[in-house]
C-alpha cells in the first residue's frame, strides 16, 4: 500500500516535472518558431535582393563584354593613331626646320627693309628740299614773266592788216630756222593736231601751241611780241599754203627714203663698182657698162 502510494506520489512528481519541462520546451519552441518566422522573412527578402543583384550582375556582365569589345577596337584605333602621330611628328620636325629657315630669311628681309626705309627717308628729305627750291624758282620765274610781259604794253587790234601768208621768218627776234616746223615747239606742222595757223601779225605757229598761248589773258606773239585780242582758236586762220608745203615736203622725204631702200636692195643683187654708194642707180660717166634709164624693178627715180 505504502509502496503504491509512494509510486503514485513519484509518478505525480515526475509528471509535474515533465509538465513543467514540456511547458518550458513549448515556450522555447514558440520562441524558436517566432525566430524561424523572422529568419524566413529575412531569407525571403535576401533572396529577392539576391535575384535583383543577379540581374544587375548579368547586365553589368553584358556591358562589360561590350566595353571589352569597344576597348579592343579603341586599342586598334590607338595603334593606327600612334602610327599617324609618328608621321605627323616627322612632318612637324620638317616644318619646324623650314620655319627656322624662313625665320632667318625674314630677319634678313626685315634688316634690308630697315635700310631701304632709311634710304627712302633720306631721299624724301632731299625731295622736300628740291621741291622747296623748285617752288622758289617757280615764284621767281612768275615774277620775271610778269615783268617781261609788262615791258611790251603795245596793244594791237585783231583787225590789224595781216602780212602775206608764209612770210614769217627771223624778223621778230624769235628764232625760226625751218619754216615747216612750229617756232615754239620745233615740231613739224601736220594736218591733225599741229595745223599751222597764222596770227594777224603774220607769224605762224602750230594749233597745239596757240591753244596754250590762248590760255593767257592777251595772246602775245612769241616772235614780234604783238598782243592780239583773239579768244578762240577758230578765229586764227589756218595757213593752207604752209600745210600743203609741209605735206609735199614729207612726201618727197618718203620717196627719197624709198629710193635709198631700192638702191641698197639693188647693190646687194648686182656686184659693181658703185655697189656701195646710194647713187648706184644714177648714170655714171665712168661706167663702161650699159647705162640703164630706169631701175630694173621698173620704178623711175623721183625727180627733185
Ligand atoms: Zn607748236
Ligand atoms: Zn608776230
Amino acid at each position: 500500500m505504502i509502496m503504491l502510494r509512494f509510486e503514485k506520489l513519484s509518478v505525480k512528481k515526475v509528471y509535474g516535472s515533465v509538465k513543467k519541462v514540456y511547458g518550458s520546451v513549448k515556450k522555447v519552441y514558440g520562441s524558436v518558431k517566432k525566430v524561424y518566422g523572422s529568419v524566413k522573412k529575412v531569407y525571403g527578402s535576401v533572396k529577392k535582393v539576391f535575384g535583383s543583384v543577379k540581374k544587375v550582375y548579368g547586365s553589368v556582365k553584358k556591358v562589360y563584354g561590350s566595353v571589352k569589345k569597344v576597348y579592343g577596337s579603341v586599342k586598334k584605333v590607338y595603334g593606327s593613331v600612334k602610327k599617324v602621330y609618328g608621321s605627323v611628328k616627322k612632318v612637324y620636325g620638317s616644318v619646324k626646320k623650314v620655319y627656322g629657315s624662313v625665320k632667318k630669311v625674314y630677319g634678313s628681309v626685315i634688316k634690308v627693309y630697315g635700310s631701304v626705309k632709311k634710304v627712302y627717308g633720306s631721299v624724301k628729305k632731299v625731295y622736300g628740299s628740291v621741291k622747296k627750291v623748285y617752288g622758289s624758282v617757280k615764284k621767281v620765274y612768275g615774277s620775271v614773266k610778269k615783268v617781261y610781259g609788262s615791258m611790251d604794253t603795245k596793244d594791237t587790234d585783231i583787225k590789224q592788216e595781216p602780212t602775206a601768208p608764209g612770210a614769217e621768218g627771223n624778223d621778230g627776234g624769235f628764232p625760226q630756222n625751218n619754216p615747216a616746223e612750229c617756232g615754239i615747239c620745233f615740231t613739224l606742222f601736220d594736218d591733225i593736231e599741229r595745223r599751222p595757223r597764222t596770227l594777224p601779225c603774220g607769224h605762224t605757229f602750230c594749233t597745239s601751241c596757240l591753244i596754250v598761248l590762248l590760255e593767257t589773258k592777251n595772246l602775245t606773239c612769241p616772235s614780234c611780241r604783238v598782243k592780239h585780242r583773239t579768244t578762240t582758236i577758230n578765229k586764227i586762220p589756218i595757213s593752207y599754203n604752209l600745210e600743203e608745203m609741209v605735206r609735199h615736203q614729207q612726201q618727197m622725204l618718203r620717196q627719197q627714203r624709198q629710193m635709198q631702200r631700192h638702191n641698197k636692195a639693188l647693190a646687194s643683187l648686182i656686184p659693181s663698182k658703185n655697189a656701195n654708194t646710194t647713187e648706184g642707180l644714177l648714170p655714171s660717166n665712168e661706167d663702161t657698162t650699159s647705162k640703164p634709164t630706169s631701175t630694173p624693178c621698173g620704178h623711175h627715180p623721183a625727180s627733185e
